[in-house]
């Protein structure tokens, strides 16, 4: 097994890097910068890949694309990008060279000083990782969020120092591939279905593959888990660190629970800090999971509680999650782009008195509507389906609530101006990506908050 230290004293040496998105060619430039030789590869076309191709040639780093070629092996290691599955042909020709294959934050961990706090889970990871970022700068300590968000983790280590926080979204494609990595604190939120497209539909794998973030840790570590969640149950982690659990049923004595509006965090079995829940800027049940999940890694550096509690007071949530575009004749509208399982959508629908216009529908996941049907029909007025999978939510939905196709998120918007009244709710929450109309979540969000604002103007 190779050691933090291999990967880490690279002079001279030649590394391939699979996959010229911007971890790839993050870990390239920081190769680099160690004094290693990159190379990158890339099965994707030279057209699509032209903006990527342009960066890799002003920094003087070798690339090819549109083939992974042998020159790919002829490398003391190979560094994956997270969006290369593990069965992929190079990945499985590498391993049988026997040349060792790691992926982008493992990589990028060689150079880490500092302390990391590194968030998984299927759901909440981006908010959970802002919200610690937010914690920790409030609080006058360096944090940097990284990984998923942000900055990749090759570029934040770049500049980074030992007094530095990264507060690290690791996916479990990024864990995929680690062999060293250790966080001094770890959190899984949650383990739901989603991705199983990339694990031979086997929810063992993924599960194995968020585990993977405690493999390392020690003593001196910090766990931080969902005791509600069944995957996450104490036998099923073997680790040695220290678990902290969170929880919306019970108060943990090693951990945070909730009673009477408000999170109480404790240790062994003592009250260490309280936070009122109606002083949250965030909406849903899912987000006071999310925020204990947040303290309950920041706590152990934290020395001013008073800051602590102003922090948790002025975070306002990140953009795409359940985040308020505007009020519109009395109707508020939500986008909640970033919901691309069905699990997001459970939560968003939970996190809603108001009566709902709900628009469904992108490229499907294999998404099972029944574990939101219930709240559905408990919630919804009306469903507005769009995208390649409109004919299946409709399928699904019309004989429960009024389902109606949309062209487009346009539409789906004039349509709601003149059918939701005042005090109602338009809600974005589509249980699926978003390749098939846009270039991602983020620009289905905007084309959604544009369509808000004409019929405002
Ligand atoms: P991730 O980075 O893991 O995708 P985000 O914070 O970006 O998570 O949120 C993604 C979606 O999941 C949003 O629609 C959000 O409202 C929803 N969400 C956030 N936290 C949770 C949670 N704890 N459980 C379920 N869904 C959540």
């Amino acid at each position: 097994m190779q050691t933090r230290e291999f990967f880490s004293k690279i002079g001279g040496k030649r590394i391939s890097v699979i996959g010229a998105e911007r971890s790839g060619i993050a870990a390239a430039q920081l190769i680099r910068i160690k004094g290693g030789l990159p190379f990158v590869s890339d099965k994707g076309s030279a057209e699509k890949l032209l903006g990527k191709t342009t960066i890799l040639k002003s920094l003087e780093i070798d690339y090819e694309v549109g083939v992974h070629s042998e020159r790919v092996f002829d490398a003391e290691f190979i560094v994956v990008s997270p969006g290369v599955p593990s069965n992929s042909a190079v990945v499985k020709r590498a391993v049988e060279l026997k040349i060792p294959v790691i992926s982008e934050v493992e990589f990028a961990y060689g150079f880490a000083e500092g302390k990391i706090i590194s968030i998984t889970g299927t759901n909440g990871k981006t908010t959970v990782a802002s919200l610690i970022e937010h914690l920790l700068f409030v609080c006058g300590l360096h944090p940097i969020a990284a990984g998923n968000i942000g900055y990749t983790f090759s570029q934040a280590v770049m500049t980074g120092n030992s007094d530095i926080f990264y507060a690290l979204e690791t996916s479990s494609f990024q864990l995929d591939h680690t062999i060293n990595f250790k966080p001094a604190v770890a959190a899984i939120l949650n383990i739901t279905p989603d991705h199983l497209n990339r694990y031979q539909d086997t929810m063992q794998l993924y599960v194995e593959s968020k585990y993977k973030i405690f493999k390392n840790m020690t003593e001196a570590d910090l766990l931080i888990v969902n005791a509600d969640d069944s995957y996450l149950a104490q036998e099923k982690l073997h680790t040695y660190a220290r678990i902290l659990f969170f929880s919306l049923k019970a108060i943990p004595d090693n951990g945070a629970g909730v009673a009477d509006g408000k999170m109480i965090f404790k240790e062994n079995g003592e009250t260490i800090f309280e936070f009122a829940i109606n002083q949250l800027l965030l909406k849903g049940k899912h987000n006071v999971a999310n925020v204990m999940a947040a303290v309950l890694c920041v706590l152990p550096f934290i020395k001013d509680q008073t800051l602590l509690a102003a922090g948790l007071r002025t975070f306002a949530g990140v953009e795409h999650r359940i985040e308020l575009v505007k009020q519109v004749n009395g109707v508020k509208y939500y986008n909640d782009s970033k919901a691309t399982n069905v699990d997001s959508v459970y939560v968003a629908l939970e996190s809603f008195e108001e009566p709902l216009y709900l628009i469904l529908g992108g490229q499907d996941k294999g998404n099972d509507y029944s574990v939101i049907e219930n709240l559905v029909v408990r919630k919804v007025n009306k469903i507005y389906a769009i995208g390649d999978s409109a004919e299946k939510v409709f399928k699904y939905f019309h004989q429960l609530v009024k389902t109606e196709i949309k062209p487009s998120i346009e539409e789906v918007v004039i349509a709601a101006n003149n059918e939701a009244r005042a005090g109602e709710v338009v809600l974005l929450s589509p249980a699926c990506a978003s390749f098939d109309m846009f270039e991602n979540f983020e620009h289905r969000g905007r084309m959604f908050k544009e369509a808000v604002e004409k019929i405002s103007g």
